[in-house]
């Protein structure tokens, strides 16, 4: 029987997952199968129980995160930190290991296809959201001089500063402290979706020296990095890359091997220009 994988989301039907382990199976000369699966909201547990019946592994998008949180009988470490999984994988005894692969992914875009060095510079994070709970972990790693969390409800900056204290600076504040410029800022708010700017000062920028990275991607430049661009940010990035590279992380966990990311990268970055 073919190997069998998926992701689970509600909705689903946009997911680009199916496609780029597609092109990492044939990549690698793997064979499985993977398929967007549709869970209700309500049963997560159920639709994912039933699926790992004969499944090897499935990713876990929106809204499901936190359920496969709970679902999951062992963590990986960064899982249990960030409170969060995105990729299940069944282990030789039959339980579930959850894992994260979304802050991987993003320091895997901006160190490997970005070609950043992260260490020793000031970054920025925007949002206090499921997203940007995973990437503390990754980027604290790259040992920057400080990592500052800008969130709208200042609280949940302050939750994730107090989370992630043991493992270097983090700083929590609210739009309207923020002052100085940063050489990294990371949009991790939903804002772009509905084509929003979260409030935030031209003083974040330092002309030509800043970079802008936007979790969201689109097909035209997404309104954070428009409005990066007008403030003269030396360079404006979206997340495809972060999406590709937090598949290839989790195809990794489950099949042993790396594929390599950036022909996927060039393919899915082709086709989102054409669509
Ligand atoms: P969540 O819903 O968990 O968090 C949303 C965050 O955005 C909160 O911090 C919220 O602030 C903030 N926010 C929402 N609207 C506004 C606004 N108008 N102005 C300022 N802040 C706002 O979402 P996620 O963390 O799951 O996702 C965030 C983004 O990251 C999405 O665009 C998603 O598509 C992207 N993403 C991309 C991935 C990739 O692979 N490229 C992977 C995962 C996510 P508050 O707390 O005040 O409500």
């Amino acid at each position: 029987m073919t190997d069998r994988y998926a992701v689970f989301g509600n909705p689903i039907a946009h997911s680009k997952s199916p496609q780029i382990h597609r092109l990492f199976a044939e990549q690698t000369g793997q064979s499985l199968s993977y398929e967007a699966l549709l869970a209700p909201l309500a049963d997560f547990t159920g639709a994912a129980r039933s699926f790992f019946r004969d499944g090897l592994g499935a990713n876990v998008t929106v809204p499901f995160k936190e359920d496969a949180f709970r679902l999951a009988d062992s963590l990986t470490e960064r899982a249990r930190r960030a409170g969060a999984v995105n990729t299940l994988k069944k282990l030789e005894d039959g339980s579930l290991l959850g894992d994260t692969t979304d802050g991987a992914g993003l320091v895997n875009d901006l160190v490997g296809n970005a070609r950043l060095s992260l260490h020793g510079r000031r970054i920025l994070l925007l949002g206090a959201g499921g997203a940007v709970r995973g990437v503390i972990e990754p980027l604290l790693a790259q040992r920057p001089a400080s990592l500052v969390v800008a969130n709208r409800t200042r609280e949940k900056a302050e939750e994730l500063a107090r989370i992630f204290a043991d493992l270097g600076p983090v700083e929590a504040v609210g739009f309207d402290e923020l002052q100085q410029s940063f050489e990294l800022i990371v949009n991790g708010t939903s804002a772009s979706l509905t084509g929003e700017l979260p409030p935030i000062s031209p003083k974040l920028i330092q002309l030509g020296r800043t970079v802008c990275y936007d979790m969201m991607y689109a097909k035209e430049p997404t309104a954070f990095n428009r409005w990066a661009d007008s403030q003269g940010a030396a360079r404006t990035i979206d997340g495809l890359g972060m999406l590709v590279e937090q598949a290839a992380e989790a195809f990794l966990l489950w099949r042993g091997v790396r594929p390599d990311s950036a022909p996927v990268l060039a393919e899915l970055r082709r086709q989102l220009l054409a669509g």
